[in-house]
């Protein structure tokens, strides 16, 4: 027999979850219901200067509004616990060790300023691709750095062709070393980086299927990369459409006329659904549903794969 699919909700509570977030939720629970799984709920509340307890709370009522449930995580314990970040940095700690042990850490001793000077292109979030500065620095220059300011710690990456089958936007792949470069794995004040914490959490939690939006498409190749470096299984992955507005902008948090403060004022949780449902393909109008009475008919080769424009007759009710 195979063991039940593992799927997640991992969102950041650093403020209220907007239509976007919503999306994604969606789709990750329609999958994991779909094929009988567990549904886990992590808090990635990493961010000691954005995450706050209250939105966690906040987040985990919007979800049960919308009928969104859980079997394990966050408020509902079970065998892969703790589930906040915050509780777990002696495992991300342990995994780093693990990595310099392997010879593959190093600090970087280079201000944002630098980094920015020196860096190859950008990539579609915004971040610039490292060109390995601090990776030949001798052990004295090392030390003498270290007087003045605390590194950033980065995983040297090699030059080799990081590819996987996304189940929803097919083959994406990227050079580890020439489009992404050495990454952080933790940050200069201490706290461990996103794509470290992630990889141990889906690693660690058993996770076997991700669903989240495409803007993380080109995370995977780093998360897939560590933890094959852990000798974690890799989970497979579903990259959701992102929801755009008419402008072509990314709908998020900054958005508040969107966010679960309006919608849930605005919409019946059975409305939204419908919306959610139409926006993803999988209904042709935007008929009041529950999210339980999709999962039957839920079929990923439904689900649209191309961002989706958000009208404007939506954004402002
Ligand atoms: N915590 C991330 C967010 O809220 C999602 C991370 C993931 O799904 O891998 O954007």
């Amino acid at each position: 027999m195979h063991a039940p699919v593992r799927g997640r909700f991992a969102p950041s509570p650093s403020g209220r979850m907007h239509l976007g977030n919503l999306f994604s939720a969606l789709l990750a629970w329609l999958s994991v219901r779909a094929k009988g799984g567990v549904m886990v709920l992590r808090m990635e509340d990493l961010d000691p200067d954005r995450c706050r307890e209250e939105y966690a709370l906040q987040l985990a009522d919007d979800l049960r509004w919308l009928g969104l449930d859980w079997d394990e995580g966050y408020g509902a314990g079970g065998p892969h616990g703790p589930y906040r970040q915050r509780e777990r940095t002696e495992r991300y700690a342990g995994a780093f060790q693990a990595l310099e042990a392997q010879g593959l850490v190093y600090p970087c001793f280079c201000t944002r300023a630098e980094r920015l000077a020196a860096s190859a292109p950008h990539r579609s979030d915004g971040s610039a691709v490292y060109p390995g500065t601090c990776r030949t620095l001798t052990q004295a220059e090392r030390e003498q750095r270290a007087r003045t300011r605390s590194p950033a710690w980065r995983l040297m990456v090699p030059d080799r062709t990081a590819g996987f089958t996304d189940g929803l936007q097919g083959s994406y792949a990227e050079n580890l070393g020439r489009d992404c470069g050495d990454f952080i794995l933790r940050r200069s004040d201490g706290v461990y980086a996103y794509q470290l914490a992630v990889a141990v959490d889906d690693g660690g939690m058993e996770i076997s299927e991700v669903v989240r939006g495409r803007d993380l498409l080109d995370s995977t190749p780093r998360q897939q990369y560590l933890l094959e470096l852990l000798g974690l299984p890799s989970p497979e992955y579903y990259h959701v459409p992102l929801l755009l507005a008419p402008d072509g902008r990314r709908l998020s948090k900054r958005e508040r006329d969107l966010d679960m403060g309006v919608l849930r004022r605005r919409y019946t949780p059975e409305e939204l659904t419908g919306l959610l449902a139409h926006l993803a393909g999988l209904l042709e109008r935007s008929t009041p549903v529950r999210a339980g009475e999709l999962v039957s008919r839920f079929d990923w080769a439904r689900v649209r794969s191309a961002d989706v424009i958000v009208d404007d007759t939506i954004l402002r009710g």
